[in-house]
């Protein structure tokens, strides 16, 4: 199955209780694709950067089953860049500053050789333009994963909400939910953004795992207890590309292949936040996600009888 990846590839400078670092690979459709890339062979990445962006890293993204040939460079132009701030418990940050440089003129053009990509993911990226997306291609996909972000609920509200009525998941965070929604009961603001579009919701909620509502349903996935957590950056959006790439690589988007890929995004989100940036992703086997799952089955899995245990 193919899986069209448009988002952003971005600069991060990151801040946290254990480090800092300047300028590293970050961005919503790099942490996508590369975790997508552990279900699918190939990955059709729509981006831009700037000519500052490292060959390197294009080589990199390569490597990883990931088609760079449609990823604009804007010469005499800057790479967007993002920096952030993480508090001491790394659930919440702070944005310090977001450079749009290149994404300010972007015009996300999507080749011929594209168009017939069954499995979108809509990355984290301006309403706007993932409305664009949608509408540039020829036949709509047969699923539409969108992630957003505060910056653009504060940003283009509106817009936001047009692009919802297009999709088919949205994955937020629980504050985004509340945001967006206006209420604080989750249930309640999942019911509510439903109405605007989506049909299936997912709510990430950090180290307490990950929420998939649908209709009046809900499943629950847990988050690994981590003995180290190091950076949470792109942990959002390499969920979403676990997600949508076990989905593409099962061509099944029934609600039960979307527990199991509930479970499967935050397999891969408990590996991202383990290094600084991508580095994790970057370096990770098959068979650290083999064990990873049977961990994560071993945390939840309980024997109860019902009749025994009234
Ligand atoms: P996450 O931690 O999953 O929310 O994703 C963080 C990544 O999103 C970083 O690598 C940033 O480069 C990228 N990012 C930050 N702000 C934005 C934005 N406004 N639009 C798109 N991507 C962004």
């Amino acid at each position: 199955m193919s899986l069209l990846a448009v988002g952003t590839v971005a600069f991060d400078a990151l801040e946290t209780p254990f480090g800092k670092t300047d300028k590293i690979l970050g961005g919503s459709a790099t942490y996508s694709s590369l975790a997508a890339s552990n279900y699918i062979d190939r990955i059709e990445l729509v981006s831009v950067v700037g000519e500052d962006f490292p060959e390197a890293y294009i080589q990199m993204l390569q490597e990883h089953g990931i088609n760079t040939s449609a990823l604009q460079i804007k010469h005499g132009e800057k790479t967007f860049s993002w920096s952030g701030k993480y508090h001491h418990d790394m659930n919440t940050r702070d944005t310090l500053d977001t450079q749009l440089n290149v994404l300010e003129k972007f015009d996300p053009i999507i080749p011929d050789q594209y168009q017939d990509c069954n499995y979108l993911m809509l990355a984290n990226l301006s309403p706007k333009l993932q409305r664009k997306v949608i509408q540039r291609m020829r036949k709509k996909p047969k699923l539409i994963v969108m992630d957003t972000m505060n910056f653009w609920m504060d940003m283009m509200p509106d817009e936001l909400k047009e692009t919802l009525k297009l999709v088919n998941v949205l994955s937020v965070n629980d504050e985004e939910a509340r945001q967006l929604s206006g209420e604080y009961s989750l249930v309640k603001a999942a019911q509510k953004i439903m109405k605007m579009g989506p049909d299936y919701l997912v709510i990430k909620k950090g180290e307490h795992g990950a929420l998939l509502f649908h209709e009046s349903e809900v499943f629950f996935a847990p988050a690994l207890p981590l003995e180290e957590v190091f950076d949470p950056t792109g942990a959002g959006d390499t969920f979403a590309g676990g997600f949508i790439g076990y989905l593409a690589a099962t061509d099944d988007i029934s609600f039960g292949n979307m527990k199991r890929a509930l479970i499967h995004g935050s397999v891969l989100a408990s590996f991202c936040v383990e290094k600084f940036g991508t580095e994790r992703l970057v370096n990770l086997r098959q068979e650290e996600i083999e064990g990873r799952l049977q961990q994560f089955i071993d945390l939840v899995q309980f024997d109860i009888v019902l009749e025994d245990s009234l």
